[in-house]
C-alpha cells in the first residue's frame, strides 16, 4: 500500500489517498496544539507513540466487538485505515472530573463519578467545537437518532474495556475523546486515534499526569510521560 496525494493536513496527522478507493493512510506527526490551536509546539517522538498506541488499543477494542477503522500499521508513523466520512462530533467520556468539566462546573479535578458521563462537541474549528446535546445533533442533521444511540453504546463500551485495561497498568483513565465515521455502506466505526493526545491518564498511585496536560499546562516531562504510558502498555 502506497501513499498517493495528501488529502488533508490536520494538527496532529496527515491523511493520504491510496490506490485502494476504500483505504487511506494516516501519518502521525510530532506537532502538538492546544486551546483550539492557540498553543503550538512539538513533542519529540509523539507521532510514533500515538500511532503504535492507537493501533494497539483499536485492535483490543475490535476483540471486544467494537468496529474500528484500523487496517494495518505500515511504519513507525503510518497506518492504513478504512476511509470513513467523519461524524462531525467529538464524543467525550469522563470517569473523573478534570479539564473543562472542572472549569465549567466549578469543581476540583479528581472527583470520581459514580457513573461515567458522555458529552458531544460539534467538530467545527470556526465555532470552537461548541458543546451540544443529542437533540441538537438531530436538529443540525449531524447524525440520526439510531446513529447517536450506536455511538453512545460504543463509547461506553470503549470506556469499560480501556478503563479495565489501563487499571492493570496502574493507570486511571480519567477522560477521553472519540471520533466515529461512516463506512460507505453507512456502518458506524470508531475512527481517528486513542492516545495521550486524546485521553487523560493519571498514575493510579501518585496521580501524576501522563498525557497532553503536561504540554497544555507546561508541566515539563511531556516526552517522558508519553513514553511511560507506552512502556506500561508494552509490559516493560
Ligand atoms: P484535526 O483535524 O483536529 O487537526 P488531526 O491532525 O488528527 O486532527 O487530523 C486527522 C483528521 O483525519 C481528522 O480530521 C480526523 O477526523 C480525520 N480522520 C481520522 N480517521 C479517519 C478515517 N478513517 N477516514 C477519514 N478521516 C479520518
Ligand atoms: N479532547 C481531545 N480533543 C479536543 C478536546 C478534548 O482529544 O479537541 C480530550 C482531552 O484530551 C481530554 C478529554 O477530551 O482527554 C476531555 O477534554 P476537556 O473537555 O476537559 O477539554 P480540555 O481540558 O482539553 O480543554
Amino acid at each position: 500500500m502506497e501513499k498517493l496525494e495528501q488529502l488533508y493536513e490536520g494538527k496532529a496527522k496527515k491523511v493520504y489517498r491510496t490506490s485502494d478507493d476504500a483505504l487511506y493512510i494516516v501519518e502521525y506527526k510530532d506537532d502538538a496544539t492546544a486551546f483550539n490551536g492557540l498553543k503550538k509546539g512539538t513533542i519529540a517522538g509523539k507521532g510514533i507513540i500515538n500511532n503504535k498506541m492507537s493501533n494497539m488499543l483499536m485492535q483490543i477494542l475490535e476483540k471486544h466487538g467494537i468496529p474500528t477503522h484500523f487496517v494495518e500499521e505500515i511504519s513507525d508513523r503510518e497506518t492504513v485505515v478504512k476511509k470513513v466520512k467523519i461524524v462531525p462530533l467529538e464524543v467525550i467520556i469522563r470517569n473523573v472530573s478534570a479539564g473543562s468539566f472542572a472549569k465549567n462546573y466549578g469543581v476540583e479535578e479528581g472527583i470520581v463519578f459514580e457513573e461515567p458521563t458522555i458529552e458531544f462537541s460539534y467538530k467545527n474549528d470556526d465555532l470552537g467545537d461548541p458543546l451540544i446535546n443529542s437533540y441538537h445533533v438531530i436538529a443540525l442533521k449531524l447524525a440520526k437518532k439510531e446513529e447517536i444511540d450506536t455511538i453512545k453504546k460504543y463509547a461506553f463500551k470503549v470506556n469499560e474495556v480501556l478503563k479495565e485495561y489501563f487499571k492493570k497498568m496502574n493507570i486511571d483513565l480519567i477522560d477521553f475523546k472519540l471520533e466515529f465515521g461512516w463506512l460507505p455502506d453507512g456502518t458506524i466505526v470508531l475512527a481517528d486515534e486513542i492516545s495521550p493526545d486524546t485521553c487523560r491518564f493519571w498514575d493510579s498511585t501518585t496521580k501524576e499526569k501522563l498525557d497532553k496536560d503536561r504540554f497544555r499546562r507546561d508541566l515539563g516531562g511531556v516526552e517522558d510521560a508519553y513514553q511511560e504510558v507506552m512502556r506500561r502498555l508494552l509490559g516493560e
